[in-house]
């Protein structure tokens, strides 16, 4: 069987790595540290299939990032990996494009069934 492939970005180390321990067994997984990163990859690898995008970013915030992401890559499933538990910015997502989105601390379950359900609708 072959895995779908994940994008993973977050400035955070420790939440890429958390994302890799859940998600790493099912998926196909690649991180990048930036928006700037994520760009690049995307534009190299077409088949990827869904990505998950922090908010809160030193340069670029992923508000921003998705915007730019969804103009280029509009078939792309974009989730939001947020820290704050924020009504506001989830909604503000999901009008800009965001399939969903994911509260840090985030439960293992929680992010493979987001996933999950936004691979195979
Ligand atoms: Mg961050």
């Amino acid at each position: 069987m072959v895995h779908s492939k994940i994008l993973i970005c977050d400035d955070e180390e420790n939440i890429r790595e958390s994302l890799k321990i859940v998600l790493g067994d099912h998926y196909n997984l690649i991180s990048v540290d930036s928006g700037e990163m994520a760009m690049e990859v995307l534009s190299k690898a077409k088949d990827i299939k869904l990505m998950l995008l922090d908010i809160k970013m030193p340069k670029v915030n992923g508000l921003d990032i998705l915007q730019e992401i969804k103009k280029k890559f509009s078939h792309l499933k974009i989730i939001m990996v947020t820290g704050y538990n924020s009504v506001e910015t989830a909604a503000e997502a999901t009008r800009l494009g965001a399939c969903g989105y994911i509260v840090k601390p985030f439960k293992s379950e929680e992010i493979l069934e987001t996933v999950k359900k936004n691979l195979n609708p």
